[in-house]
């Protein structure tokens, strides 16, 4: 009951970063417990080469199964996942989170009669047995949760676990046939979209411009999109502006919005509270502007700036472009 399957999400030809994530850190807590992360892709045969698939070994999985099944529905996946885990004898099923993650960990559970643990941002092993830590009480405290069933479900927070490519490695493909259940055949996709900033998708991002009330007002916002255009990256905001209807909900970052790890997350105008910072804080490079020093934002940042944002950041961006000759 050591290995560990993940379910990895593809779309357009290629992984997201979440389902990346969730491999890289099943590799690793498989590795830990003495056994091997196994990978779940469904969808159109033609969709997933044999490159693709095998591509996953790069980021630690050791076996893919391909299951040829119409894509982006949860059921079938359950059907394919509770097929695999009781044909391998894996302990543990684990998801990068986002809504389709939760919705399969949840069928999974039910069909399985699993113990779940859902926005879970670390997990660990202890006694040869995983722990998930999940964030309690609005983030302000964290609590372990134990697996006492047979199978453990293990459901991340979105983008909560760390992508890591561990160079060269390919995975064994191989092609599983797999009896849907009548009710998983059911529903049709009807159409598929990805919700995106003004070019990037947040989430998948590596910077983020991301501002905050101290914009004060919704033009604010066009000197980060300048900025974020100068550096290749995407705007996000905080809930206090998406409520207040500067911004697009799509671009919120948070306890009930985003969570991301960019290389860079530049905060601009944010105070730092903690349902914000609980949705950034896995961010490599962390850079803040901020009028007030004592601004909370300053205690997890890795540089500071005190001062006016709307002086900085216009400047900032010169200097990028300045930088990059145009
Ligand atoms: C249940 C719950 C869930 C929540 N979920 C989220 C969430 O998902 N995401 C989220 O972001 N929030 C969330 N919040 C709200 C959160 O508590 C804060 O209210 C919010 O993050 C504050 O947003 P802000 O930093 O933009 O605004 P503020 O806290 O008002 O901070 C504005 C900052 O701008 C600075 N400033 C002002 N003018 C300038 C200037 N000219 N130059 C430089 N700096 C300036 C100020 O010094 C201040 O620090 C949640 C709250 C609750 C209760």
């Amino acid at each position: 009951m050591s290995g560990i399957l993940v379910y990895a999400l593809h779309y357009e030809g290629a992984f997201n970063k979440n389902s990346l994530g969730a491999v890289s850190e099943g590799a690793r807590l498989a590795g830990e417990l003495g056994g091997e992360c196994h990978v779940l892709v469904l969808g159109d045969r033609a969709g997933l080469p044999d490159d693709l698939c095998a591509s996953l070994g790069r980021y630690g999985a050791a076996k893919v199964f391909r299951v040829e099944g119409p894509e982006g529905l949860a059921q079938p996946v359950v059907d394919a996942m509770a097929k695999i885990i009781a044909d391998d004898g894996l302990g543990y099923a684990l998801f990068g989170g986002g809504l389709l993650g939760f919705e399969i960990g949840a069928g999974l559970t039910a069909r399985l009669d699993a113990g779940v643990c859902m926005e879970v941002t670390s997990v660990r092993v202890e006694d040869g047995k995983l722990v998930s830590e999940r964030p309690i009480l609005g983030d302000s405290s964290v609590s372990d949760v134990h697996y006492r069933a047979g199978v453990g479900v293990i459901i991340g927070r979105l983008n909560a676990f760390e992508v890591k490519e561990g160079g060269e490695g390919t995975a064994a493909v191989e092609d599983l046939a797999v009896e849907f259940a009548p009710h998983s055949l059911k529903a049709t996709m009807v159409s598929r979209g990805e919700q995106r900033g003004a070019e990037v998708n947040i989430e998948d991002a590596s910077i983020l411009i991301a501002g905050g009330r101290g914009l004060g007002k919704a033009e604010g916002f066009e000197a980060l999109e300048d900025l974020a255009g100068a550096l290749g990256g995407a705007v996000a905001a905080t809930r206090a502006v998406v409520d207040a209807g500067w911004y697009s909900y799509s671009a919120q970052i948070g306890q009930t919005g985003k969570t991301v790890s960019p290389k860079l997350y530049l905060a601009a105008g944010i105070s730092g509270a903690i349902q914000h910072k609980v949705g950034m804080m896995s961010s490599e490079n962390i850079v803040a502007i901020n009028k007030d020093a004592n601004a909370p934002i300053f205690e997890f940042s890795d540089l500071g700036i005190v001062g006016d944002l709307n002086k900085i950041v216009p400047k900032l961006t010169e200097a990028v472009k300045a930088r990059k000759g145009g």
